[in-house]
């Protein structure tokens, strides 16, 4: 957190600081995994067609997984190739013992399955938790691979010294990216939790209940200043362009700020944690393999 106080009270958590320091630590985790196994963390990295933001995503990832110490595949394929070739990458990564982390960068070009994409990425290197096995082992509250994003916000409330225990949670949003895994991870802190998403009923009043509130929407400063509880933790995960081209969270951080007791900026946020903690996550998956003591991610 720092210390720019920016409202009465409120405090704008800075991911960028904490991102960094995550980044920090795994790079310690991945020299010390260099030196007792003769090797890096592996992470391969599948992009699958030309979209212009899926390539800027993917060589950030490249360079912040350099960045840590581990070693980094890229598999670009052609939109053209198919779901079955698309597949055969997959599982030769699966089969590869370099490898400890796979990611398929998502969205998938039309015509794709992303779903049984997903399915088909071996579980323990499944760095983005979006396999069926490791959505089990989240609300089961098993050890297991959890989503990169969601996963930053909790390290962000912690971070701050946000106290979850008996905390009344809202979780705006209910993707299986984010919405969901953040509702499961917050009751695995022993939050009261509520899920709100578009049909949901009188979203301000709920809102107002909210200890801690998480905006996974993906619409422009939505979440009003009237409807944050005075000293409230405000996550902010949305990232928007407004018509002026400026980037935005699904809060309308200048009013927020006025009640909350802490808050995410965009940027600056929750964006710099999702790539800190795919890293935590493929040394995670790296240590797992190789049976070491891990370094379990702090969730
Ligand atoms: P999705 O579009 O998959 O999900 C959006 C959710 O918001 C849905 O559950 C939807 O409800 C709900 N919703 C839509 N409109 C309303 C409304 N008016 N009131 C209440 N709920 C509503 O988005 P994601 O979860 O993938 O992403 C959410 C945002 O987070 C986006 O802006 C995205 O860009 C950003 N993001 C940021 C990341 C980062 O690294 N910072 C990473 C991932 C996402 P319903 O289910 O009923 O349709």
């Amino acid at each position: 957190m720092t210390d720019s106080v920016l409202g009465p009270g409120a405090v704008t958590i800075d991911g960028k600081a904490i991102a960094a320091s995550v980044r920090a630590r795994v790079r310690l985790g991945a020299d010390a995994y260099l030196a007792q196994h003769g090797r890096k963390p592996g992470l391969a990295v599948v992009l699958v067609g030309e979209d212009p933001a899926s390539q800027v995503y993917v060589r950030n990832k490249d360079r912040a997984a350099i960045d840590a110490g581990f070693d980094v595949r890229t598999v670009r394929l052609d939109a053209a190739v198919g779901q079955a070739r698309l597949l055969a990458e997959v599982l030769a990564l699966n089969a590869d013992r370099g490898v400890h982390g796979i990611l398929v960068q998502l969205p998938l070009p039309d015509g794709y399955d992303a779903a049984a994409v997903v399915r088909a990425v071996d579980p323990t290197k499944d760095v983005d938790g979006l396999h069926p096995a490791n959505v089990a082992a989240l609300w089961s509250g098993e050890p297991g691979l959890v989503p990169c994003t969601p996963a930053g916000c909790i390290e962000l409330l912690d971070r701050a010294g946000v106290a979850l225990d008996g905390a009344s949670a809202v979780v705006v949003g209910r993707s299986a990216l984010v919405g969901k895994p953040m509702a499961a991870l917050l009751l695995g802190r022993n939050a009261t939790v509520t899920i709100a998403h578009s049909r949901t009923r009188n979203l301000p009043d709920l809102c107002r209940g909210a200890d801690v509130l998480v905006a996974a929407v993906g619409r422009a400063e939505m979440v009003r200043g009237d409807w944050i509880r005075p000293g409230a933790a405000v996550i902010d995960v949305g990232i928007n362009r407004t018509a002026e081209g400026q980037l935005v969270g699904d809060v309308a951080f200048a009013e927020a700020v006025h009640r909350a007791g802490c808050i995410t900026p965009v940027p600056g946020g929750v964006g710099p944690m999702t790539i800190a903690m795919l890293l935590s996550n493929t040394l995670f998956a790296a240590q797992r393999a190789a049976g070491a003591a891990h370094d379990r991610p702090t969730h």
